[in-house]
């Protein structure tokens, strides 16, 4: 399985503390990688969890909120492995709030996050390739709300649709340096993203009834997914989102 194997890598990944993010830590671990964890908080979890696998943790500790903590992000990576050759965009926040009532403040917070942010670390992690002549990889983690309107989370809804155009645009530039930039779109994933739906029963239901699979998701599930797009399997994949959604979009 050499096409998938990532020994040597150096795999930056944001929201590494919880949910998706961290299960893709541990997966990009068990393929080889060494892990820089991006997160606002402590990974204790997720570096207990990467060196139970046999892998090797770096923790850089950032507020994505703002684009002013990007460089220490790319020279975190290089300073703990020398390198920084994939990336995945993983964190992201969402608000709940009826269109009509959404204030620019809270809009800002959800926009910095999820597309503000997504395009600069990718831009400075490109740069730093580019720079380097080293083929890299980035992956966009996506949303069904980048197909979909979705309901009472607008921002969320536009972040996440921007950020699969630039999956689009970002290919088209950097494909000629080596850089891959692929995206994935899980479905409805039990993390603490989707904790208030989760415990409304009857829209945890409604979105059940729906899913072809009939079971929602759980973060070990995109990590297949996570390892192809990372890896040399992937290495003709360029500008395109993959939904892992459990059949959702084909409904
Ligand atoms: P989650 O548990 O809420 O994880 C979100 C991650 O983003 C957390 O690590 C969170 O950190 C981090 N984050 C948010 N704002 C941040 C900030 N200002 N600075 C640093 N980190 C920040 O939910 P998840 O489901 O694993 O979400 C991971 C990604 O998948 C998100 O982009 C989400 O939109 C996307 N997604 C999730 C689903 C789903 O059904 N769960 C479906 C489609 C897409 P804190 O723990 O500190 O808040």
């Amino acid at each position: 399985m050499k096409l998938f194997d990532l020994t040597g890598k150096t795999a930056i990944i944001t929201g590494a503390n919880t949910g998706l993010g961290q299960a893709i830590c541990v997966a990009y671990a068990e393929a080889g990688a060494n892990i820089v964890g991006v997160a606002r908080r402590d990974c204790e979890e997720t570096k207990a969890l990467v060196e139970k696998v046999g892998g090797k943790f770096a923790e850089v500790r950032a507020d994505l909120s703002s684009t002013s903590v990007i460089n220490s992000i790319i020279e975190g990576a290089v300073n703990a492995f020398g390198s920084a050759d994939i990336l995945v965009n993983n964190a992201g926040m969402i608000l709940r709030c009826d269109a009509i009532d959404v204030t620019e403040e809270d809009w800002m917070k959800v926009i910095n996050v999820n597309e503000n942010v997504v395009f600069f670390l990718s831009q400075a992690f490109a740069k730093y390739n580019i720079l380097n002549k080293r083929p890299a990889k980035i992956i966009n983690i996506c949303s069904m709300l980048s197909y979909q309107g979705g309901i009472r989370v607008p921002a969320y809804t536009a972040s996440k649709s921007a950020i699969l155009g630039l999956t689009r645009a970002l290919c088209n530039e950097w494909a000629q340096y080596g850089i891959n930039v692929n995206g994935i779109a899980p479905g409805y994933m039990e993390t603490n993203n989707t904790k208030q739906i989760q415990e409304d029963k009857d829209r945890y239901e409604a979105i059940l009834e729906r899913i072809p699979q009939a079971r929602w998701g759980k973060p070990e599930d995109l990590m297949g997914a996570a390892i192809f797009l990372a890896s040399d399997a992937s290495n003709y994949v360029n500008g395109f989102t993959i939904a892992v959604d459990g059949g959702w979009l084909a409904r």
